[in-house]
């Protein structure tokens, strides 16, 4: 089943889908990377991100 999560930064929009959670853990990271400037998420965020992903 497809997923979605909207980044976990606050103000951030970007929304991240892929077909399992770390597909999209793995394309948040990307994205913070390269946005973010947070070449390392951390733990917390994570967290946060795992719990906030959403079948769509
Ligand atoms: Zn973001």
């Amino acid at each position: 089943m497809p997923k979605a999560l909207t980044c976990v930064k606050e103000g951030c929009t970007f929304e991240v889908q892929g077909s399992t959670v770390e597909d999209i853990l793995a394309k948040l990271k990307m994205h913070a990377m390269i946005a973010h400037q947070m070449p390392q998420l951390p733990p917390d965020l994570v967290e946060k991100a795992k719990a906030d992903v959403r079948d769509v």
